[in-house]
């Protein structure tokens, strides 16, 4: 049996703005621009690890949550350097909230797609429990970065991360199932994709599903801050504001305290 709820995707773009798709649509997907894609079905499980080298020393003052990333059929060294990259990013965007510090990273191989592995997701297939099996971790969130591919065109899957629509107290329950956070390569080299799916992992929605008076409770007050927010796709996207900052952490906090959160 499925848990899933609801299923929220990040369809951004290499750069070109977006948000004349953000009406008309189901929420779920999203058009945009091009980029490429691969991936799915593990073959020969872990090829590389390298684990526990990138532990930082924990600041018990601090809400401080692990990520481990499972790099799908492509070199593990390239990527390095980008996910270092993300983490500081994420750790100047969610500063006063969420420290993020990276765990493991993996080598994956995998047949599918991220699209396919989504389609499949949503049909109650098991290419995204076949591909985790064993490698997503309790305790920490579980990113797995693969290969996207134009649908059509202007039309590219860069993540989704499956959600509870409002059993908000299942995540605890069904970990680490709900602990696995799908994002495209070029998304995570972008800086934008992580961001995006961590926000909802952590409660967020999409400005376009907000009415006027949730956007002002969350600080989007005008046109231009909603624009670069996040949760908008958009690939001018920088930053969260105070307001989701601080939801995010009650969240995390009182929904998310199996990941082994420090409070502070
Ligand atoms: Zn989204």
């Amino acid at each position: 049996m499925r848990y899933i709820c609801l299923i929220l995707i990040i369809i951004t773009t290499s750069c070109k703005s977006s948000k004349n798709s953000n009406s008309n649509h189901d929420h779920r997907t999203h058009s945009v621009p091009a980029c490429c894609g691969v991936d799915c079905m593990e073959q020969d499980g872990i090829l590389k690890s390298f684990e526990n080298i990138f532990y930082t020393r924990i600041d018990t003052s601090k809400l401080q949550i692990g990520i481990n990333f499972f790099i799908v059929n492509r070199p593990l060294e390239s990527y390095v350097e980008t996910i270092s990259h993300n983490i500081n990013e994420l750790n100047i965007s969610f500063e006063g909230a969420i420290e993020f510090r990276k765990n493991k990273i993996h080598t994956l191989y995998s047949d599918h797609s991220l699209p396919l592995v989504y389609k499949d997701y949503l049909a109650g297939g098991d290419l995204l429990d076949n591909l985790s099996e064993g490698k997503a971790e309790a305790g920490y969130i579980n990113v797995f970065v693969m290969e996207t591919m134009e649908e059509e065109p202007g039309r590219i899957l860069h993540g989704f991360t499956p959600l509870f629509n409002d059993y908000h107290e299942g995540y605890a329950k069904v970990t680490p199932e709900m602990d696995r956070l799908m994002v495209s390569f070029e998304g995570l080299e972008f800086n934008s994709s992580l961001f995006h799916e961590l926000g909802h992992y952590f409660s967020l929605a999409h400005p376009w599903e907000l009415s006027e008076e949730q956007k002002t409770v969350l600080g989007l007050l005008d046109p231009q801050e909603e624009c670069i927010n996040h949760m908008n796709y958009n690939c001018f996207v920088n930053k969260f504001t105070e307001p989701q900052l601080k939801q995010m952490k009650m969240f995390a906090t009182t929904y998310r305290a199996y990941l082994g959160i420090q409070r502070g």
